[in-house]
This record gives structure tokens, C-alpha cells and sequence, in this order.
């Protein structure tokens, strides 16, 4: 590994040295609770046949959620499926021990299942160096699969190039007559080195970044979550303390306007790579026509 990968892998891991930043639990929308940290998000969906947690953080958020969950007045060993946004230590890291904990099934798409069972060491970016407990996947669904428990439906819809089986959730909520579209969202950010062009471990990277953003912009929303609180706007959407209101996180246009600013970065970073590419081509070319 390069030296400069080297540091990049060290930028990634670097929030795993800091303690888990606890925040206040809350009921986001119907039967959808948030029980994450103050930015790495985790949600809880309760049905009356158990529960449903979406990603939890690294190792150290495990005490958090679980602290969350009581004080929701809902039961940790009541979790029943475990489903992650992405394999990224900072969202699954502590995977492996709520399962361990609550005898929870792991559930997750065909293309994220290496990545969750080799603990990271698969990761086209990071390799084994940001790396984690891995997690046998019990369940495995495709892309537009849907996951039901206890009359809860979410649709998996594939938004991959941060990881290849990076995923978003759709559901329904219905709150008095209204039905509300809400996504739990894998925006299309890209970590630092990154490379779109020519990723010999990733060659279809470019492509999948493409139609991740086509997918978000397309995908009815009326609320939007994400892997990480800031992505969504939660300090701006949300005060401790607040009471319940299906509204308060309604942002209709907010996904779009993310996944547009993301989406512009990504073609910038794409033409800047390709320029590249064209020059090192020149170059060769120019060599092997020059008899030395
Ligand atoms: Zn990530």
C-alpha cells in the first residue's frame, strides 16, 4: 500500500479512535426511530413481531444504542434483523456484537455480503486496513428485493460506488390518512483516494456512482435519512426535547439537492481523472512512436 493510501486509510479510521458522541433518541416517523449517535446514524423500526436495527456504528456505539432503546422504552433482545446502508466499519463495526447479543439474523444484499463476512478486508478502498468483526450474513436479498417483518416492508434499492452493495431503503408510513414516502439513503459520497477511472479493484466504480445518483433523484421522497445525521440535516431538523410530530422531518426536495451537489463533485473528480488518463495515453503513445 502507498503511503498515501496509507494516510487515507488513517483519515478513515481515525473517528474509531474517538468515543461514540451519544444523542437523544427519537421517534422519526411512524413505527422509524432513531437510536444513533450524534452523527453516526442508527435507526430501530418496531413491528410487533420484532425489530428491525439499521446499522450500528463502531464497537463503542453498542452501549449507546442499547441505552437508546431502553429509554424508548423498547427492548434491545427484541431486535430480530440486522440490515446495514454499507460495510464501513463506522456503520457496522458493531455488527458482530449485537448479533452475539440479541441472536438477531443479518440481512443484506447479494453484492455487500464479502465485504460484511471478510470484515472489511475485501474493501476496494480500505483493503484489511480499516477493518472489522466480520458478520455472517443470514439472509441474503437482491437489488429491489423487499424485507418484511411484522407488517413492515422496506424495498432495497442498490446505490453502490461507495462500497459496491451500498444500499437505500424505501418504505411507507401512513400517519393519520397521510402516506409518507421515507428513504433511509446511501448517499454517493467518495472517500479520499478514491479513483473512478481505471480502478483495476473496482472497474465498474464510474458506472455505479452514475446510476447511484440517477436513483436518488428518482426515488419518491418525502423524508429522507442517511448514514450519517449531518447528511440529513438532523441538528438543523431536530432539538431535543421536541415533540412528536409525523412533519418534522419532512424535506421533499432535500435528497434531490444532496444528491445533485454529490453528483457534481463526482463528474469534477471524473473529467479531472479522464484529462489525466488522456495525457499518460499521449505520452506512451508519443513514446513508442519516438525510436529512441
Ligand atoms: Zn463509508
Amino acid at each position: 500500500m502507498s503511503n498515501m493510501l496509507r494516510l487515507f486509510a488513517l483519515i478513515a479510521v481515525l473517528p474509531a479512535l474517538l468515543p461514540a458522541q451519544p444523542f437523544p433518541p427519537h421517534r422519526v416517523i411512524g413505527n422509524v426511530y432513531y437510536v444513533g449517535g450524534a452523527d453516526l446514524a442508527s435507526y430501530l423500526i418496531v413491528t410487533p413481531q420484532g425489530n428491525i436495527l439499521i446499522n450500528t456504528g463502531f464497537e463503542d456505539s453498542v452501549p449507546l444504542i442499547r441505552a437508546s432503546i431502553k429509554s424508548l422504552g423498547f427492548q434491545f433482545s427484541d431486535i430480530k434483523l440486522l440490515m446495514v446502508t454499507h460495510a464501513h466499519g463506522d456503520h457496522v463495526a458493531g455488527m458482530a456484537t449485537v448479533k452475539r447479543l440479541t441472536g438477531a439474523k443479518m440481512a443484506a444484499v447479494e453484492q455487500e455480503v464479502p465485504l460484511l463476512e471478510s470484515g472489511g478486508k475485501t474493501d476496494y478502498l480500505f483493503g484489511g486496513s480499516a477493518g472489522f468483526t466480520p458478520v455472517k450474513v443470514d439472509r441474503i436479498f437482491k437489488d429491489g428485493g423487499k424485507i418484511e417483518l411484522g407488517g413492515t416492508a422496506l424495498t432495497a434499492h442498490l446505490t453502490p460506488g461507495h462500497t459496491p452493495g451500498s444500499v437505500t431503503y424505501s418504505l411507507d408510513i401512513i400517519e393519520n390518512g397521510r402516506t409518507y414516502h421515507v428513504l433511509i439513503a446511501n448517499l454517493g459520497t467518495i472517500n479520499p483516494g478514491t479513483v473512478l477511472v481505471k480502478n483495476t479493484k473496482y472497474p465498474r466504480i464510474a458506472e455505479d456512482y452514475a446510476s447511484t445518483f440517477r436513483i436518488l433523484k428518482e426515488l419518491p421522497c418525502d423524508i429522507f435519512l442517511a448514514s450519517h445525521a449531518a447528511q440529513y440535516g438532523l441538528h438543523r431538523k431536530f432539538r431535543p426535547g421536541m415533540t412528536y410530530s409525523p412533519d418534522t422531518f419532512i424535506d421533499p426536495n432535500g435528497l434531490r439537492r444532496e444528491a445533485e451537489r454529490l453528483e457534481a463533485i463526482y463528474l469534477t473528480q471524473l473529467e479531472q481523472e479522464r484529462q489525466e488518463e488522456k495525457v499518460i495515453q499521449e505520452r506512451k503513445h508519443f513514446k513508442e512512436a519516438t525510436p529512441p
